[in-house]
């Protein structure tokens, strides 16, 4: 590493309904950015705990509340054969935003993966502007089809998600 180059520490949420592919998602990413000797010469630590939106969630309002402590960003996730899942995306934003807020007051940086792309799209996701305004409509910066299983675009929308986090700072 260049002695100019400054290290940043984030923690990153994954949210969405059970069975999106959120663990799969991290899975994909961590194992792909700290394979081999990267992870041995650093030490990298990951914390993982899935959290699923289900009708006990709003019982355990409080602990998704430390969950989301200090995050800097986040990926809401839904599953384009399932509509459900993206009915659900909204309920998620509006959970984050009313936990957590950065110092400035605004709300985290949070990206949309319609995940899955492999399997049959829902029709909202091959409509893209349509998403594009979904997107501006709900707070999200932007959306990017994924797939945990062919490894598709996960890069590309951390990338992403970290180049805005940085530039918000
Ligand atoms: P989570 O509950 O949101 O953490 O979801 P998981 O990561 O456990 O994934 C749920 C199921 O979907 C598993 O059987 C995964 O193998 C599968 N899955 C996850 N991502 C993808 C994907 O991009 N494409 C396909 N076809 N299956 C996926």
């Amino acid at each position: 590493m260049q002695h100019n180059q400054k290290e940043h520490l984030y923690k990153i949420l994954v949210i969405g309904d059970l069975g999106v592919g959120k663990t799969s998602i991290i899975k994909r990413y961590v194992h792909q950015t700290f394979s081999t000797n990267y992870r041995a010469t650093i030490g990298v630590d990951f914390a993982l705990k899935v959290l699923n939106w289900d009708s006990d969630t709003e019982r355990f309002g409080n602990m998704t509340r430390v969950y989301y402590r200090e995050a800097m960003g986040a990926f809401i996730v839904f599953d384009v054969t399932r509509p459900a899942t993206f009915e659900a995306v909204t309920k998620w934003k509006e959970d984050l935003d009313s936990k957590l807020t950065l110092d400035n007051g605004k709300s985290i940086t949070t990206v949309l993966l319609a995940n899955k792309c492999d399997q049959s799209k829902d029709i909202l996701v091959n409509n893209g502007l349509k998403m594009d305004q979904f997107c501006q409509e709900n707070g999200f910066v932007g959306w990017f089809e994924t797939s945990a299983k062919e490894n598709l675009n996960i890069n590309e929308a951390a990338n992403f998600l970290v180049k805005h986090i940085i530039a918000s700072e």
